[in-house]
C-alpha cells in the first residue's frame, strides 16, 4: 500500500490587490450582478455567476430555486448552460463566482466553492474545448483563483471508461 497526495495550486489575492487584472475585477462585478439576480427564496443564498467566453463574450447565470429542491440549478451550471445553448462553439475561458446572503445583506467575506455537481460540470466542458476554465471565487476578505476546474475535482470522472 501506499499513499497519494493531491494538492492543487490556489492563487490567492486581497480585492484590491494590483496583480489581478481588470478583466478578472469585471468577471467579477458581473457575478456580483448576477448574485443579486437570482432566484433564492428558500435558501436566501444568491449565487451568482460569469462566464468569459471564447471571444471576450461575457455570460451570468445565478441560482434558480424551486419549492423542490432538486428542480432548482446553481448558478454556475445555470450560466453554463445558458452559454452551452447560446454560444455553443465557444469555449469557456474563465468564470467568476459571488455569493451574497440575504441574512446579512453582504457578500460571502471568504470565497464560496463550486458543488460537486457544477464541478463534474465544468471539468466535462474544459475536455469538450480541450482548455481549461479558470475559476476565481470572491470574497469581500480574499479571491481565489484556480486555473483549472480539473484541479476542483481531483480523481475526476471523466466517461472515458463508458
Ligand atoms: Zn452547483
Amino acid at each position: 500500500m501506499k499513499t497519494i497526495e493531491i494538492t492543487i495550486p490556489v492563487e490567492v489575492y486581497t480585492p484590491d490587490d494590483p496583480m489581478l487584472s481588470e478583466s478578472d475585477r469585471s468577471l467579477i462585478e458581473e457575478a456580483k450582478i448576477a448574485a443579486r439576480d437570482s432566484y433564492a427564496p428558500y435558501s436566501k443564498f444568491h449565487v451568482g455567476a460569469a462566464l468569459r467566453l471564447e471571444g471576450d463574450i461575457v455570460v451570468r447565470g445565478s441560482n434558480q430555486e424551486n419549492a423542490v429542491y432538486p428542480v432548482g440549478c446553481c448558478a454556475e451550471r445555470t450560466a453554463l448552460y445558458y452559454a452551452g445553448a447560446t454560444y455553443p462553439d465557444k469555449a469557456v475561458n474563465t468564470i467568476a463566482i459571488a455569493v451574497w446572503r440575504e441574512a446579512d445583506g453582504l457578500f460571502l467575506a471568504q470565497p464560496a466553492s463550486p458543488c460537486g455537481v457544477c464541478r463534474q460540470h465544468l471539468v466535462e466542458t474544459e475536455q469538450r474545448f480541450k482548455q481549461p476554465i479558470r475559476v476565481i471565487l470572491y470574497g469581500t476578505e480574499c479571491i481565489y483563483v484556480i486555473n483549472s476546474a480539473a484541479a476542483l475535482l481531483p480523481l475526476t470522472f471523466t466517461g472515458e471508461e463508458l
